[in-house]
């Protein structure tokens, strides 16, 4: 018998799964040429040449029992210290090797801090839209995720709302930015706002509230968006990084958390984070990817591709009269349903063999979610159909 949460968890299908699962389905009988899956977040450019290279040079040059053997827990000594100086150089901070614990992933990441610092029953506040494994994530360590509505129609964080929202219960706020799935960037002033509301609130509650940051998509970036470094506006809060959008390695399992010298306790709070990352089974991030990502922290995948789909995107949807909130980062659109009900929305541009995510799967009913990290080829293909379904609801 498998425990209740699990069954939840089962029966609880991902709606992007499910929409992807769709596309494949149909892509036998009609050719996958003809299906327009805009579902998942799978980078569509390739990785860095340097980073082939380096795994080359690591096979031929490296001992083989070292190159595949298990680290440190917290990763290897000279790759967390190249991460923090590659940190201090780009966002002025003051990481050193000890405050980067290497991970497997954001996912791994942000599962290895919540381990550390989650009690059954604290609150994890988030605000809507947000990834849907944030439910997950929360629910194995049998914490509480607390959503707070969208703020439409920036999808800025609702800052009067957090104030009403944190209670002594709540032990973290988790955030996201570049935003997966509405493509927005939070403000300095967001950020700024942020910092002031959880240290009025942890002065009220005398304890901490760690901010939270997972930032997988932070250097997809399009028209001169900055991304604003969070720890330097926040003491309590774990940078959680990941290399799967930037190098284009999702399957590798690489990121990292860091810990700023500013937290509270900050090495007993990394050394809880390392023996968390054991207890939970990652043992350690990957041995070859941790040597091959230090090689490659000055490379990123080409970002061009994804500016230019996002252009296509932008100008087609709204020429077909569609509403869409203008992603500033990460590779995706949020557009707003024609029609309330988002669900349905979805189901009507399958007809078209458009492969949409709704909102309501992200806390944000009203709105869809299009992946454009696909073949340019496709976005301008689509475009027809897009046409065809914005005639469907008189736009
Ligand atoms: N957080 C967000 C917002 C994501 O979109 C994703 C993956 O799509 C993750 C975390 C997980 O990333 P990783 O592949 O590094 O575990």
């Amino acid at each position: 018998m498998l425990s209740k949460q699990m069954e939840k968890a089962v029966n609880n299908r991902s709606a992007i799964r499910e929409i992807f699962e769709y596309g494949i389905n149909l892509g036998k009988e009609i050719g996958y040429e003809n299906v327009f899956d805009f579902s998942l977040g799978n980078p569509a450019t390739p990785a860095p040449k340097k980073f082939d290279e380096t795994i080359v040079k690591l096979e031929q040059t490296m001992d083989p029992l070292k190159l595949h053997g298990y680290t440190d827990n917290a990763g290897i000594m000279d790759v967390r210290a190249a991460v923090a100086e590659n940190l201090n150089k780009r966002f002025g901070t003051d990481f050193e090797a000890m405050s980067i614990i290497m991970t497997v992933g954001a996912g791994g990441a942000i599962n290895t801090v919540l381990k550390a610092v989650l009690d059954p029953e604290d609150e994890v506040i988030v605000f809507a839209p947000y990834f849907s494994e944030y439910d997950n994530y929360v629910n194995n360590f049998y914490g509480k995720l607390v959503k707070i509505e969208p703020n439409f129609p920036t999808f800025q964080p609702n800052l009067d709302a957090l104030k009403k929202t944190i209670t002594p219960k709540t032990k973290a706020v988790l955030i996201n930015t570049p935003n997966n799935p509405s493509g927005v960037v939070y403000s300095e002033e967001s950020i700024k706002g942020l910092a002031e509301v959880l240290r009025e609130k942890q002065n009220e509650y005398g304890h901490e509230i760690y901010l939270i940051s997972d930032e997988p998509y932070r250097e997809l970036l399009y028209d001169g968006a900055k991304h604003y470094f969070i720890s330097k506006y926040y003491e309590n809060t774990f940078v959680c990084y990941s290399f799967s959008k930037s190098l284009s390695l999702p399957g590798e399992r690489i990121g990292y958390i860091a810990v700023p010298k500013i937290m509270k306790d900050w090495q007993h709070v990394a050394l809880a984070i390392k023996t968390a990352t054991r207890i939970l089974g990652f043992v350690n991030a990957p041995a070859l990817m941790q040597m091959a990502v230090k090689e490659c922290l000055e490379e990123q995948s080409d970002i061009t591709y994804y500016a230019h789909n996002r252009q296509i995107l932008l100008d087609g949807l709204t020429k077909c009269g569609f509403t869409c909130t203008k992603p500033e980062g990460a590779f995706y659109l949020f557009l707003k349903s024609p029609i309330a009900d988002d669900v349905a929305f979805c189901e009507t541009a399958k007809k078209y063999n458009l492969m949409l995510v709704n909102g309501s799967s992200f806390g944000c009913p009203g709105y869809v979610r299009i992946s454009y990290c696909v073949a340019t080829d496709k976005i301008e293909r689509s475009m027809e159909k897009f046409a065809l379904l914005a005639k469907e609801y008189n736009l």
